[in-house]
């Protein structure tokens, strides 16, 4: 018999963080199996939770970064409702994509911040921090908020750059997004590049097997949209089937807005074209409202289902989970309070203090892209995609 000792490093922060971020049961696993066979979307190739529960136990980061099995999961619930030791893999999963996010984007302390009921106030800081030297700097001084026509809808006060005039409102909202926009597009993609990487040396991909970006792009991202578009694997879940469609309207409310923001960038900012538009005459706002609608839409149907889910044990809402939904509430409906509230006369005093509420929120939801379960965005698109090309090089080559 081999004296050998085999020696297993367990990373007990690492546990300690899937624990406080919603994946507290993950102790409770006794690798019984049930999960991997009721899961939907598990395959034989790569069969998961359990595997992944039994590395979230000794916190083994490293694996788990190199998994894209965690953002393939879309937290239908059914491993949990089988779960006979209520482990709870569906949620603690959810837990583990946080972890992974973590390790993957700089800036730490920020995702402490974003997953943890006390790091709201400071958040709410951050972003006035930001926010106000640049309503001050445009607005040259403190406005008035509590009137419309000092702030936002001051008319006199115009800046030329270059052939371009533009408002002080739309100069304030270039100043504090594109940094921000600048800021979240390098983050991400560098954290893309390094979890791309992670995959290929984790499955071993020969060189000559590896493909260049482009290629990725032109053949596999396409294909993982249209699987995102579509939301196929979420409609190949069980016992949480209602979230597909909600799920898929608020992404299609995004999409949506963001086509909007940047007509409203082309035709205000480079066209000077000014703002505020009508919203009943204008197109532009129509599709804002459209897409607001549906954002709307989506998310109370995400909130009241998964009010119902949990009652019924199938999922768990942690902080996490219940500071993003309500945060994209807030943003729809702050949104359209400052239509409303442009246009009823007893409410015209309030727009500059919903205009701010709303620049927040909408300056904390951008920065959420990083530091919160809204990444999934980002690495569960990555994921699938990895997930498509790898199976294309299984088929060409027993690896
Ligand atoms: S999570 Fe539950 S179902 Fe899955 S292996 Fe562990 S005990 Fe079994
Ligand atoms: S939550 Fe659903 S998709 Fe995720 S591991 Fe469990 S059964 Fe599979």
């Amino acid at each position: 018999m081999s004296n050998e000792v085999l020696k297993v490093d367990a990373d007990l922060s690492a546990v300690k963080v899937i624990q406080s971020v919603g994946g507290d049961t993950v102790k409770r696993c006794y690798q019984c199996a049930t999960c991997s066979s009721v899961c939907p979307l598990s395959s034989d190739e790569a069969p998961f939770p359990r595997r992944q529960m039994i590395l979230a136990q000794w916190g083994f980061k490293e694996r788990l970064l190199s998994d894209p099995s965690i953002w393939l999961c879309h937290q239908c619930g059914d491993c949990t409702k089988y779960c006979p030791r209520n482990a709870r893999p569906g949620d603690v999963f959810a837990s583990l994509r946080l972890l992974v996010t973590r390790e993957l984007v700089p800036f730490r302390f920020m995702h402490t911040f974003y997953n943890n009921l006390w790091g709201l106030p400071i958040l709410i800081l951050i972003a006035l921090m930001f926010i106000l030297p640049v309503m001050f700097l445009t607005f040259k001084g403190v406005p008035n908020i509590s009137d419309p026509v000092s702030f936002p809808y001051n008319p006199e006060l115009n800046y030329k750059l270059a052939f371009i005039e533009l408002p002080a409102r739309v100069l304030m909202i270039d100043l504090i997004f594109l940094p921000l926009a600048v800021f979240i597009i390098v983050i991400m993609a560098n954290a893309v590049s390094r979890m791309w990487n992670m995959y290929l040396d984790y499955y071993k991909i020969p060189v000559a097997y590896r493909s260049s970006w482009i290629t990725i792009i032109k053949t596999y991202l396409g294909p993982a949209f249209r699987e995102i578009l579509a939301h196929s694997r979420f409609e190949k879940c069980g016992s949480n089937s209602w979230r597909a469609n909600p799920h898929k309207m608020l992404l299609y409310a995004f999409i949506i807005l963001f086509i909007t923001t940047g007509t409203v960038f082309i035709l205000a900012d480079i066209l000077g074209m000014h703002t505020p538009w009508n919203p009943f005459t204008h197109p532009v706002k129509w599709l804002g409202n459209v897409g607001g609608i549906l954002l709307l839409y989506g998310i109370i149907s995400l909130i009241t289902g998964r009010n119902r889910a949990v009652l019924e044990n199938s999922l768990k809402t942690a902080y996490p989970d219940a500071f993003l939904l309500w945060l994209i509430l807030f943003v729809g409906i702050s949104g359209f309070s400052i239509e409303i509230a442009r246009m009823i006369p007893v409410f015209y005093n309030f727009v500059g203090f919903i205009y701010l509420c709303h620049i927040i929120s909408v300056f904390l939801l951008f920065l959420a892209i990083p530091y919160s379960k809204f990444s999934h965005l980002v690495f569960r698109t990555t994921a699938m995609t990895f997930d498509l090309y790898y199976k294309d090089i299984l088929k060409k080559k027993d690896l």
